[in-house]
């Protein structure tokens, strides 16, 4: 296969959804087809094996939620797919962000009986700002669920994207026959499926004008079908390849992971629409796929997957060019050449060694420290910076420090590769250096934090919540220090990992009123307004 073939050919993606849509159930079931695992039941099986491949972490097992996010790959018909699973849990959502930056496309997971929930929005919100092109598929079809006509309108009215269903159920509420296409006007009706989702199924097609579809449903049924697509034909959306990839039309599919129902046609249509990768902004101009040299970014960094060996992988997505094991490239925030050994790359059950990848490739890559997330590595002579990652606001703050004041060293190596990998935001707390300030985003990642300091550095943390629920950045005219600032009592002042000033604040009434009172100073949410 020639380099531009092989890149063409890729497929990179994420899985958004509410805990609970189907994610995992649909994973594995992509992977069934794809032939990388032979008997559905074993990603999910893994979700408590000792080093499961979606789940690293011991405390998901605990907490029965997926917390770290992770990259699956598969070959389906000349095609090779990079899935990216994002969390579920709202708390770590900085993380799932970083994920889908790293994605060309998303596959947004509904269930039919809930429509769309909290979380699906949130993650939707985030793929439409990056003008992805978004595929819908609302799973769990062989239940109860709701009306298709209203789940569309839904998905207009509170996403704000209109969909294209290109296929439909046949047979409502339980009592799921099949599935119609819209392209080829066809009908393709499952068998029982007798192995409870174990196996591929087999199917039926034909053309939805086929007498012998007429004989095979029941009256209402067929009816109730031809009424449907009437009205789709007549009233809904016009397909159009281009809203599909500006992310302003979503192509809608039926289906139901859990008994395979439509997943295959689901995953055959995907994979021609979805885009292959796509060029990328970088500080220095765009960067193609095709282009020859290599560069990538850093968009998450996994400590202690292995607690016995203390590694730590670097999982990045190859934006133009080819990799080969053991090539040499230039960090571009250090400045330093950096041989890329021992690449990774994770397959259903188990992560395998990589000699070669191509743009729109996630690979991981053991590092001992150099890289952080966000980071880029290019060849060549030409320097390439690719756009940081936009700083969450922390809402929720604590002051941690080590039990045990002996275990100080192994704390400030915890906090710091912690803090590398965008666990938590990290800050100096002023005039102390035996306690930190950690911001965050959700409550969870604390508990996360405490968790993996205790059993990945054997560090006992004291930690004691702060009531502050704002954090300012603030830039001070030159010829002002920050001791001229008036009426900050109420308020922390820290510093983050770029030594810049932060204010924390109890509520945004009291930051209001400190900003009123300090007119000359600048008061930033993110440091990237600075
Ligand atoms: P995740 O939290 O999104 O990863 O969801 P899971 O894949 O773990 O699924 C959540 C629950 O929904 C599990 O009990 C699944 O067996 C169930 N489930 C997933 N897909 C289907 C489906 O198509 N039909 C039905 N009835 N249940 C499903």
């Amino acid at each position: 296969m020639s380099f531009i073939d092989a890149i063409t050919h890729r497929r990179t993606f994420a899985i958004i959804s509410h805990p609970d849509a189907g994610k995992t159930t649909l994973t594995e079931k992509l992977l069934l087809y794809g032939g990388a695992i032979h008997l559905a039941g074993s990603v999910k099986a893994r979700k408590t094996a000792k080093h499961a491949v979606s789940d690293w972490m011991e405390i998901e097992k605990q907490r029965g939620i997926s917390v770290t996010s992770s990259v699956l790959q598969f070959d389906y018909e000349g095609h090779h797919i990079n899935i990216l699973d994002t969390p579920g849990h709202q708390d770590f959502s900085e993380d799932t962000y970083r994920t889908l930056m790293a994605a060309d496309s998303a596959v947004m997971l509904i269930d039919v009986a809930k429509g769309v929930e909290a979380q699906t929005k949130k993650l939707f919100k985030v793929c439409k700002e990056r003008h992805i092109p978004i595929f819908t598929f609302i799973n769990k079809i062989d239940h109860f669920g709701r009306n298709p006509f209203d789940l569309m309108d839904e998905i207009e009215s509170v996403l704000g994207i209109h969909a294209y269903p290109m296929n439909w159920p046949i047979g409502l509420n339980g009592n799921y026959q099949g599935i119609y296409d819209r392209r080829s006007a066809s009908i393709e009706l499952f068998a029982k499926d007798t192995s409870h989702g174990q196996q591929k199924l087999s199917s039926t097609k034909g053309s939805a004008a086929d007498p012998r579809f007429k004989e095979l449903l029941d009256d209402d049924v067929h009816k109730n079908l031809i009424d449907d697509i009437e009205l789709l034909d007549m009233a809904g959306d016009a397909f159009s390849a281009e809203q599909v990839a500006n992310g302003e039309l979503t192509p809608l599919f039926f289906g139901s992971a859990m008994t395979n129902f439509g997943v295959k046609p689901f995953l055959e249509s995907f994979l021609q629409m979805a885009p292959p990768p796509q060029p990328r902004h970088a500080k220095e101009g765009i960067v193609e796929p095709a282009d020859e040299e290599f560069s990538a970014f850093v968009f998450k960094i996994q400590a202690n997957m292995n607690p016995q060996h203390h590694d730590r992988m670097v999982f990045m997505r190859i934006c133009s060019g080819k990799f080969t094991k053991g090539m040499s490239v230039t960090h571009c925030q250090s400045g330093k050449t950096v041989r890329l050994m021992q690449p990774q790359q994770f397959l259903a059950t188990e992560r395998t060694g990589v000699e070669t990848a191509y743009a729109g490739d996630i690979i991981g890559i053991f590092d001992s420290g150099t890289m952080g997330v966000g980071d880029t590595l290019y060849t060549g002579k030409k320097k390439i910076t690719f756009k940081d990652f936009p700083t969450f606001p922390p809402e929720l703050f604590a002051r941690i420090r080590a039990k045990d004041s002996l275990k100080r060293k192994q704390f400030l190596k915890g906090m710091t590769q912690l803090a590398q990998e965008g666990a938590v935001q990290i800050y100096e707390n002023m005039g102390s250096l035996e306690s930190y300030i950690v911001g965050a985003v959700g409550p969870l990642q604390f508990e996360v934090l405490s968790y993996r300091l205790q059993h990945e550095y054997g560090v006992t943390l004291e930690m004691n919540r702060l009531p502050y629920t704002v954090a300012r950045w603030l830039a001070l005219p030159d010829t002002m220090a920050y001791s001229d600032l008036k009426n900050i009592d109420s308020a922390m002042a820290v510093k983050d990992h770029k030594q810049r000033l932060v204010l924390l604040i109890t509520t945004d009434w009291q930051t209001n009123w400190i900003a009123e009172r300090n007119p000359e100073v600048l008061f930033c949410s993110t440091p990237d307004e600075l």
